[in-house]
């Protein structure tokens, strides 16, 4: 019998596709495996029993209230708790203008949402982040990448891409961008680009999306101005804890112009009501009472050291055509392999030698990346980082010799 439902789906229904980095979970978990592929945080630095006491203390003493639903923009304590975030970065915001989601890829969801009608266009840094990738092709938005180099997005390419799509006649909403640590490529905005990008965006009457969730986990502690700080009005800026605190937790937050606090609040409400009020006491607890920076900061020397370890075996051993970023943070170099390199062929090759990574066909929306590759140093050891990287550079000689 056919399905009744086949027939009832909606024109978007077919435009979510399965995210190519949650497909390597499953192989990243056989035995032997060393995974390059998923970009986690390391929870194993966290005060587990710290925390255990803060989720037990609030159920005990505050659990008719966080038990129960929540308000639409989220409780106070966590909306205190992502200002103070921000302020760790340097950046000044009343809680009052937080709006907190479940998780930010949530805050996306909603952003698009309001945002873009179907067969709108979004620009996004070529390579960008999967799951935002995911969201616009699958809210039948289309996504024309803008190239960037060591330094993050290339202005002059930002405008002639503004340019390019319009005189297509498409209409531009907005430029999504990760300017810290981007995930896939590594790569850091420089602070010289910023004022800049904020400028031809604003001329160009489109908004910045700024998606921040990497920005305190700089190797150095060192932060740079957000764009958000550039342009407030124009810019609405994505926070997280999932890299800072836990994933698990799904608690993110937004920042958004005036004019559209209203509307996400209402969307946020249409959408999921409230986000987990129990998980918001967990992380109002533990940012406001906690000695939560030095914990990060202990996360941030790993991943540094775990970094540095890639970096060197792929410095040892890879041949001169191979390159890759050098990241000051966060979670991923990103590597580009002889011209011509078919990179699914090198995965194949990786896999049989137990390694596994992200092709960087996965970051792009339109066919881009088909000679890259993602690495991420944020889980394993650095021996075991090293070894993988010595597995991969020789699926790579196997397939370019
Ligand atoms: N944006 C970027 C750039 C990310 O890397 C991720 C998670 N991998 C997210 C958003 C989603 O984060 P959250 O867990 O807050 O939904």
């Amino acid at each position: 019998m056919t399905d009744l439902l086949d027939s009832l789906f909606a024109g978007r229904a077919g435009g979510f596709r399965p995210s190519p980095v949650r497909d390597f979970w499953e192989v990243s978990m056989e035995p032997g495996i060393i995974s390059l592929a998923g970009g986690n945080p390391d929870l194993s630095v966290l005060p587990l029993d710290a925390l255990g006491e803060v989720a037990a203390r609030v159920i005990r003493e505050r659990g008719l209230e966080v038990l129960q639903y929540g308000g639409g923009t989220g409780a106070p304590g966590a909306r205190e708790a992502a200002a103070r975030t921000m302020a760790a970065e340097g950046l000044d915001v009343d809680p009052d203008l937080v709006q907190v989601t479940a998780g930010s890829q949530l805050g996306l969801d909603l952003v698009v949402k309001l945002l873009c009608d179907p067969g709108d266009v979004v620009l996004a840094e070529g390579p960008s982040y999967v799951g935002a990738i995911g969201l616009f092709v699958g809210m039948q938005v289309d996504v024309a990448h803008v190239p960037i180099d060591g330094d993050g997005l290339l202005p002059e390419a930002l405008a002639e891409t503004i340019a390019r799509v319009r005189a297509a006649g498409r209409r531009v909403k907005a430029l999504y961008t990760i300017p810290n640590f981007h995930n896939p490529s590594g790569v850091t905005l420089a602070a010289e680009r910023r004022p800049e990008v904020a400028r031809i965006c604003r001329d160009a009457g489109i908004a910045i999306i700024e998606d921040n969730p990497y920005g305190l986990l700089s190797f150095d502690g060192g932060t740079l101005p957000s764009l958000r700080s550039l342009d407030p009005d124009n810019v609405i800026y994505l926070g997280s804890f999932s890299k800072v605190v836990a994933p698990g937790l799904r608690v993110g937050w937004v920042v958004a112009p005036e004019s559209l606090r209203r509307p996400l609040q209402l969307a946020s409400e249409a959408t999921v009501i409230c986000a987990s009020v129990l998980s918001q006491a967990v992380v109002e607890e533990y940012v406001l009472r906690h000695d939560w920076l030095d914990v990060l900061a202990g996360a941030r020397g790993r991943y540094q050291a775990r970094a540095t370890a890639v970096l060197d075996a792929l410095a040892t051993g890879a041949g001169p055509d191979v390159t890759w970023s050098v990241p000051r943070g966060g979670f991923f170099t990103w590597v580009t392999l002889p011209a011509g390199t078919d990179v699914h062929a090198v995965l194949d090759a990786a896999i049989e030698r137990r390694v596994v990574f992200v092709p960087g066909s996965a970051f792009y929306a339109d066919g881009g990346g088909a000679e890259q590759l993602r690495l991420a140093f944020s889980l394993e050891r650095e021996e075991v980082l090293a070894e993988g990287v010595r597995r991969l550079l020789d699926a790579v000689t196997e397939v370019t010799t």
